[in-house]
Order: structure tokens, then C-alpha cells, then sequence
């Protein structure tokens, strides 16, 4: 893995390619909503179908998703879903009234176990995530990745050779993208404006 990461890539050009998460970025995964984070009144529950039609509870914070589609809406960045929701991503996209976006291809996916809690920074095996991010690096893109699980799965180390060319956020499991973040990314896009 520390290979892969390493290689010499191109610098980055054109609008970022934005890697969007769901479960700890968009689906903040708790009963109780963090009012420390998002006053109550942000707060926004709903549902939608994953695999076998199961229905999963979805806990959102309004300005995360009134960011996310100013972004889309304004072209600061080409928003792409990156999760283990995979195809089902739509419905909660659906759920939340949000622009449909497209999932990154990731043939990776599925060729691991997806559920491992283990991270596997630890180990020889590389993310399933992470082949998509770097082949964004490689066609020469700004890359934003935005995922709860980074921090487990990736160490400092790996990301830090990506430069500016990348930002990668790593929310609270619970709570998902917070104000902070926010504004981070906010700035980071800027910088990519043309
Ligand atoms: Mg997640």
C-alpha cells in the first residue's frame, strides 16, 4: 500500500473530485443527535432502503446538506458517492432531498470484506477506498475525500505525500461533517476556483 501511495503523481488541475462518504459524513450514526455540534432544530431524521430493502435510520444536519448542494450547485467540485451504500447511495440521497450524484466506480469494492472492523492500516491490505482516490490523483484532479473511517484505516503518513493536491476530512462517526470541517473544505475549494 505505502508504494501505491507514494508514487510520484501529476499536479492537479480542473474543478476537485469530491469522494463523499455516507455513514459518518452525511448519516451522523447515533440515536441522540450532537446539539453541541448542530442545535436541535438542524437536526433531520429519516430512512431510506439499503441492501434487501432494508430500511436504515438516517440522522442529518441541515447546513451539512445545504453545503453540500451549494457546492454541487455553484460547480465547486464534482460531488461522487463513495460508500458501502454503493447503488442504494441514491435513496439516501432521495431521502434527504439532495441532487443525485454518481457513484465512483470501485471495482475494490465487495473484494474484502466491506463490514471489517480491523483497520487495515495495520496490515499488507490496502482500503478498498483507497485505489479510487489515488486513480483521481492520477488523472491529475484535486481529490476531496471525506470519510469517518480514514482515520482508522490510513495513517498520516500515507496522505501527506498527496500535498495540496488533496484534502482528506475525517469526521466524528457521530456527529458526521461539522462546522469546522466545513469551513475547511470551504477554503481548500477556493483555492480551486477558476
Ligand atoms: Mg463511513
Amino acid at each position: 500500500m505505502i508504494a501505491l501511495v507514494r508514487r510520484e503523481r501529476p499536479a492537479a488541475e480542473g474543478v476537485p473530485i469530491w469522494l463523499l462518504d455516507i455513514d459518518g459524513v452525511i448519516n451522523a450514526v447515533t440515536d441522540l443527535p450532537d446539539r453541541r455540534v448542530w442545535p436541535d432544530h438542524e437536526w433531520v431524521r429519516t430512512s431510506a432502503p439499503s441492501k434487501h430493502d432494508l430500511e436504515w435510520p438516517i440522522l442529518a444536519a441541515t447546513p451539512v446538506l445545504d453545503f453540500l448542494r451549494r457546492v454541487h450547485e455553484q460547480g465547486r467540485a464534482e460531488i461522487w458517492g463513495h460508500s458501502t451504500w454503493q447503488h442504494h447511495s441514491v435513496n439516501v440521497g432521495t431521502a434527504l432531498g439532495l441532487p443525485v450524484w454518481p457513484v465512483r466506480e470501485c471495482p475494490e469494492f465487495g473484494s474484502q470484506d466491506t463490514a471489517l472492523a480491523t483497520p487495515l492500516a495495520r496490515t499488507k491490505q490496502t482500503w478498498w477506498k483507497l485505489p479510487a482516490a489515488l486513480r483521481v490523483l492520477d488523472e491529475g484532479r484535486p481529490l476531496l475525500w471525506t470519510d469517518d473511517d480514514v482515520r482508522h484505516q490510513l495513517r498520516a503518513a500515507d496522505t501527506r505525500p498527496w500535498g495540496d493536491r488533496a484534502l482528506v476530512v475525517a469526521p466524528p462517526v457521530e456527529v458526521g461533517l461539522t462546522p469546522r470541517q466545513l469551513r475547511r473544505i470551504d477554503r481548500w475549494l477556493t483555492r480551486w476556483a477558476v
